[in-house]
């Protein structure tokens, strides 16, 4: 009589290790005491997204406070979804933010460490190791139901209104003749593999998640499929063999797993592995017209890490906006710290909040803004020029024609105590310093500048004396002053709340006289500091300008 051995056998004629030769191959980790073994399994189906971003910072973040391994595995089993090129590409994002792997994969080509393969698809013969143990367990065997079998199926269950799947007395082949089995498999036909679950829906099974706590779950009784026709597993046997041996400690993914785990769990519990400790991380979500949701890969540009990528969000403060979401007391921390480097900060996660994060672009926004009106200007050029290289080619040109003067435009107002804050992102600068390039500026139509009521006679007679008396050796409190000498020689007030008191008196005040000169410069009426425009651009060039304007009026 044909036994569970005979049937895994003729399953698996080539596969000859076992799973003690596998224990043997991957062994425990060589680790410090609290040591966190923290992975990333992103499927290469497209594009990273930013919920995925945060899992992996984050999950990285816990590897590297506590002294262990992050590593990335890309779970590529769903051949259908994959596109190609797309694996490589989420490791350089990931790379853009710091989330650099000490193991695993790194391209198609490449992958570093000692627990590999690290991409799924070849893993293939570790996989069929462990379901043939199992097989000869008698807890996974051939199922040769047809799609339109398991439609019938569901069918019928819905009109039963019992809970769908397969399982227990729906379980068609799960008490089938091996006998039978063998002959079919020999016959040719198709089938994949299910696992015999022993748990039952009336049951619970406890589970303390490091997050949300001790949980109860329903217990999983459904003989899920653990290899597919391709040879392939599903998600959840290749995360038992994967995350096993490769000896992760801590599984972080998504809350979407968390229905999913007692089937995990009692897959761990078959194979006499250690569980692993979990982590759900909460979905990331948006607000919109007052109504949570989860961030769309469809309706939302913030759910693509290229997003960020190509409107130049600086990694610093896009990584210390997801600290922020990963944990309620980093603001605080980082309030106290602020000379501190942010990877200082220690995660936990037990102040990881629960019901989901919001994601508020705002304060992404503010938050870079903040951090990157203290970035040295030599700092922020070398930025930019790396964003601009890949995301504005006409304007890392022109950074590279002159770095000196492109560094000098960038730090108008920057490293001092209170710099100026108005740049939240890389693509803000360009359109508000464009006008420093000559070609830019000679673009302009200068007979339609815009000086507001003023008279061109008056704008003129202004700008005239200016190029007459103008002197670049002056600091900028003397410079002012000069302008407020300018302002009184045409009749303008030298001082704003003078000239409210009483207006009549005056034409203006010396507000609108260096508005004349931020408009006959750059063109528009708001600007940088006139003062360091006008030192930057250099005497020449500023006579330059203003001669033409002048010239128009
Ligand atoms: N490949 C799975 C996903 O992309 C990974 C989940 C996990 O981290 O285990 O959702």
């Amino acid at each position: 009589m044909a036994d569970y051995n005979d049937l895994a056998e003729l399953i698996f004629p080539d596969i000859n290790l076992t799973v003690e030769d596998l224990e043997k191959k991957y062994p425990k980790r060589n680790l410090q005491e609290g040591a966190m073994v923290t992975r990333f399994a992103p499927s290469p189906t497209g594009f990273l997204h930013t919920g995925s971003l945060f899992t992996s910072l984050v999950s990285a973040r816990y590897a590297k406070q506590s002294g262990g391994v992050f590593y990335i595995r890309l779970e590529d089993t769903d051949t259908k979804r994959e596109i190609q090129g797309s694996g490589e590409s989420l490791i350089e994002q990931l790379k853009v933010f710091d989330v650099i792997p000490d193991e695993g994969y790194i391209s198609d080509t490449k992958e570093i460490g000692a627990y590999g393969p690290y991409k799924q698809s070849n893993r293939a013969d570790i996989y069929k190791v462990c379901i043939k143990h199992l097989i000869k367990m008698g807890r996974a065997y051939p199922c040769f139901c047809t799609q339109e079998e398991l439609a019938a199926l569901r069918k019928e269950q819905e009109a039963n209104k019992e809970i769908p799947g397969y399982y227990g007395k729906y379980a068609k082949y799960r008490n089938y003749p091996i006998e039978e089995a063998m002959k079919r498999i020999q016959n040719g036909e198709d089938y994949i593999i299910r696992f015999k679950s022993m748990g039952d829906h009336n049951n619970k099974v406890s589970f303390h998640d490091e997050i949300r706590g001790d949980l109860e779950l329903t217990e999983n009784d459904q003989d899920i499929v653990i290899l597919k026709g391709d040879g392939l597993p599903t998600y959840h046997f290749a995360h038992l063999c994967d995350d096993h041996f490769m000896h992760t400690t801590h599984v972080t993914r998504g809350e979407e797993w968390l229905p999913s785990l007692p089937i995990h769990l009692e897959l761990f519990d078959t194979m006499g592995f250690e569980r692993p400790k979990y982590a759900h991380f909460p979905v990331i979500m948006k607000v919109e017209n007052g109504n949570r949701r989860k961030l769309s890969k469809r309706k939302d540009v913030e759910a693509a890490v290229s997003y960020f990528l190509e409107q130049g969000y600086p990694k610093y403060g896009f990584i210390e906006y997801l600290l922020t979401i990963a944990n309620s007391n980093y603001e605080m921390w980082r309030n106290e710290n602020l000379d501190k480097d942010f990877y200082d900060f220690k995660l936990s996660f037990d102040k990881m909040s629960l019901d989901g994060a919001l994601f508020d672009l705002e304060k992404v926004q503010s938050i870079s803004k903040e951090r990157m009106a203290y970035r040295k200007a030599s700092d922020l050029k070398d930025e930019v020029k790396e964003w601009a290289k890949t995301y504005d080619v006409n304007f890392y040109n022109k950074i590279v024609a002159d770095e000196e003067f492109f560094t000098k435009i960038l730090n108008i107002e920057r490293e001092k105590e209170k710099p100026r804050k108005d740049y939240s992102k890389y693509s803000d600068i360009y359109p508000i310093i464009s006008f420093f390039y000559d070609d830019v500026y000679n673009e302009f139509n200068l007979n339609e500048l815009d000086f507001g009521q003023f008279d061109k006679a008056i704008v003129k007679e202004v700008l005239e004396d200016y190029v007459n008396t103008i002197d670049l050796s002056l600091d900028e409190e003397s410079w002012f002053n000069s302008m407020k000498e300018l302002s009184t020689r045409h009749g303008f007030a030298d001082n704003v709340k003078v000239w409210k008191k009483n207006k009549e008196a005056y034409k203006g005040h010396v507000g609108d006289v260096t508005g004349f000169l931020r408009v006959a410069l750059s063109g528009r009426g708001v600007c940088p500091n006139l003062y360091y425009i006008i030192q930057i651009l250099g005497k020449e060039k500023t006579l330059d300008r203003i001669n033409r304007v002048i010239n128009t009026l």
